[in-house]
């Protein structure tokens, strides 16, 4: 491992929107990279201030093979699911949404009056023995925080600096986020067995000695044992990493599968009203799942 490991490799976050018109970030997956360890999703929503009505409209759609991760940092949005939970999500609250082998749910904005929404919405891909379990749903309200050289800290997911989340995943990864409102200087540990990656959410910290901006994604790959990171203003980023994802993973529309004829057979079984269950409550309406022949890396995730 060299000593001074080269400078990360930068990717742009496509700009894309969210239901019926909110402007989001997709840094994964990326043309260049799927997956930073078992991380193969990121979206950063927002931040964006919507009238009376707007905001977040997800109506019900499936999801195979993964675990959704949402992160709320301004506003509130409203989740249901076909396991029937029906749980309002806050800043500094983590949803994580178990898939397995299939569920559906919906995300939505308070209908009644005008508001600000922001989120980061991650999946994990489950790991091939735990892909087909049995869906689930869980709601964290609060999780560990730190601070580290004006840096407040919030563990997202697995073990850090001798703190715990207690996000149930399935697969040997971490998530921070990392905030402050100016000037601010920290040396993160980090696993040098975890491949690693960062995503400004706000400001233009420097991360590893490059200013970064919001909407890309610094890769910064394996080896790793800490991490610099600094700023002069309000700033807000998010780090990922986990262990690398050797297999080859299937990301297509709101499904993450090994093998094309589970997508294939998944898609036909929403469109059809088999396996997934109903969203009871949501005003939007229930997505279409779009033709499998036409076969894009990440097309029209929700
Ligand atoms: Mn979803």
């Amino acid at each position: 491992m060299p000593a001074n490991p080269a400078a990360g490799e930068r990717l742009e976050a496509r700009r894309t929107l969210l239901g019926e018109g909110l402007e989001i970030r997709r840094a994964l997956p990326n043309r260049h990279r799927r997956t930073v360890g078992a991380w193969c999703f990121l979206d950063h929503a927002g931040p964006a201030d919507f009238a009376a009505g707007r905001g977040v409209n997800v109506g019900p759609h499936p999801h195979i093979g993964l675990q959704t991760f949402s992160w709320m940092i301004d506003g509130t949005i409203r989740h249901r699911d076909s396991l029937g939970f029906d749980q309002w999500i806050r800043p500094g609250q983590v949803n994580l949404m178990t898939a397995g082998r299939g569920i559906a749910h919906a995300e939505e904005s308070p209908p009644d009056a005008p508001g600000r929404v922001q989120l980061a919405q991650l999946w994990i891909a489950l790991p091939e023995a735990e892909a087909d379990r049995e869906p689930a749903f869980e709601h964290y309200p609060e999780l560990p925080l730190l601070e580290r050289g004006g840096f407040r800290v919030t563990l997202l997911a697995g073990e850090w600096s001798g703190e715990r989340s207690p996000a149930a995943v399935h697969s040997p990864l971490i998530g921070l986020d990392l905030t402050t409102a100016g000037d601010a200087r920290a040396g993160l540990p980090l696993r040098a067995d975890f491949e690693h990656a960062v995503m400004v959410l706000e400001g233009a910290p420097e991360v590893a000695g490059e200013r970064l901006d919001p909407g890309i994604l610094l890769y910064l790959g394996q080896g790793r044992e800490a991490l610099e990171v600094a700023a002069q203003g309000a700033a807000r980023l998010l780090l990922i990493g986990g262990e690398p994802v050797r297999e080859e993973i299937l990301i297509w529309w709101n499904f993450v599968a090994r093998r094309r004829e589970d997508i294939v057979q998944a898609t036909r079984d929403w469109n059809e009203g088999r396996r997934f269950g109903e969203v009871r409550g949501a005003r939007s309406a229930r997505l279409v799942a779009p033709d499998v022949g036409e076969f894009r890396l990440g097309a029209g995730a929700a």
